[in-house]
């Protein structure tokens, strides 16, 4: 097989690679973009049937194109954003190769450039960009013995209620995903027992405007970095239901039980933190906090949006807060299926680069790797809270396509005695 030769190599296909290659486009840049499966993939097959954006459409897009037929204050469904990437990436007319998988990279010796091993030939590239999402792998922690007779699955692979086993359910992980697929499941008619670690939860909307539209004008969106301490803090927000603040004590009074993290289990019976408490109460600080901000900023900027006193009611604490289960017997509660909703780890098995810590975290600035010629996209805090967003990740990929230009123009440096024997 011929070995195929680019400038730039973006590996997936997801809204960081279609992002990258509108900006390498409109540098002049030829690239190739391969995708092993399809445009958008995690949006078609790995998210649950009724996922919709946690973002309204008018937020959670790329800024030169809108999304077709939504209300821009609704929040689009998982096949509505597959599709919207699907036809960007018609749109920036991007050299996508679908269907083609990347099994290894390497740097050349004595010339420059890579050479990657794909399932169809090779292809040398100067660059190397790895695109492939934040949230690759399904992470269990493995708490809960394999040989227990309850279903165990990961929430990357939760579609309906109905495709789980009958009984009830724990969910593990009350981040957007958790939260989200607790109250689905509770809606459903399942008794569902809901696991609370630290985490966030900004009001869905105040003062008639979308959190989005907050995080926005407070800048919060650009912070750098997670506060220290704050790395592992989730985030619960939800779209589902024309957009609801996610409320642990409204679960609670729908039906949910709240537990603290989950930390062990003997003889099927799973052991919980005396954390719930705590969780709930930095959640709250967390709400309360934003509406404190918001309040400064409409007052110091004299914004005329309606007062909200209401936002700022708490519901009454439901007895497994007051009073937590600190131990659950599976059977005895009739706990069929534990869903993990405890997140992702990333995947660069394929790069053999020195771009990588001792711990195998990318080395990276703003995705631009300690390998030149190696670069990141789609990070978590890559360059800010965004970077993982769709509309984040449009910024990002700007700012990576620059410095691959920049480099290119260091590469076409020809110095004087060149450039005098072209003159003469
Ligand atoms: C449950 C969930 C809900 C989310 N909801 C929102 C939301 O509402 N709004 C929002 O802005 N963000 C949301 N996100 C975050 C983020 O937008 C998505 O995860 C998004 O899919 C990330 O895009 P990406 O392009 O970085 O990665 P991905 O979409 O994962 O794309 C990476 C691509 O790389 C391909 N690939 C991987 N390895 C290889 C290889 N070796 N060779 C070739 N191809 C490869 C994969 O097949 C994949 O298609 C959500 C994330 C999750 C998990």
């Amino acid at each position: 097989m011929s070995t195929e030769k680019t400038d730039t190599l973006v590996v997936g296909a997801g809204q960081a690679g279609i992002a990258l290659s509108e900006h390498l486009k409109s540098h002049g840049i030829p690239h190739i973009v391969v995708e092993k499966n399809r445009v958008a993939e995690a949006w078609r097959t790995g998210r649950w049937d009724s996922l919709v954006a946690n973002g309204p459409a008018w937020h959670d897009r790329f800024p030169n194109m809108e999304f077709e037929g939504c209300d821009p204050d609704g929040f689009p469904g998982k096949e509505t954003v597959a599709t919207y990437l699907e036809n960007y990436a018609r749109m920036i007319d991007a050299p996508i190769r679908t269907g083609v998988e990347v099994f290894r990279a390497e740097r050349n010796m004595g010339r420059p450039g890579f050479t990657v091993e794909t399932s169809q030939g090779k292809v040398e590239a100067l660059n190397v960009v790895a695109a492939t999402g934040a949230f690759q792998h399904p992470v269990i922690p493995p708490v809960v013995p394999e040989d227990e007779t309850v279903t165990q699955l990961h929430s990357y692979h939760y579609k309906t209620p109905d495709r789980l086993p009958g009984g009830a359910v724990l969910v593990v992980g009350a981040g957007s995903s958790g939260a989200q697929i607790a109250d689905e499941l509770n809606r459903a008619g399942r008794k569902v027992y809901l696991s609370v670690g630290p985490h966030e939860r900004p009001p869905r909307a105040y003062r008639g405007r979308d959190f989005c539209w907050w995080l926005g004008v407070l800048g919060l969106w650009d912070t750098a970095a997670a506060e220290p301490g704050k790395e592992h803090v989730t985030i619960s927000v939800s779209g589902a239901y024309g957009g609801q603040t996610m409320d642990f004590r409204r679960l609670a009074q729908e039906g949910v039980t709240l537990l603290g993290m989950t930390e062990a289990c003997t003889r099927g019976v799973v052991g919980f933190r005396d954390d719930l408490g705590t969780n709930i109460a930095a959640g709250d600080a967390s709400y309360s906090e934003m509406l404190d901000l918001a309040d400064a900023y409409a007052a110091r900027n004299g914004l005329d949006l309606p007062q909200e006193p209401e936002a700022r009611a708490v519901l009454p604490d439901p007895d497994c807060l007051t009073d937590p289960i600190r131990e659950l017997d599976l059977k005895e509660a009739g706990i069929s299926t534990i869903i993990w909703a405890t997140g992702f780890r990333q995947d660069f098995g394929w790069m053999k680069v020195d771009a990588f810590d001792e711990k195998g975290r990318p080395r990276h600035q703003r995705g631009v790797s300690s390998e030149p010629g190696i670069y990141f996209l789609g990070l978590p805090w890559q360059s800010r809270r965004g970077s993982t967003f769709i509309w984040g990740v449009w910024h990002d990929a700007k700012y990576v396509a620059e410095q691959i230009a920049i480099q290119r123009k260091y590469r076409a440096y020809r110095g004087p005695s060149v450039r005098q024997m072209v003159e003469s």
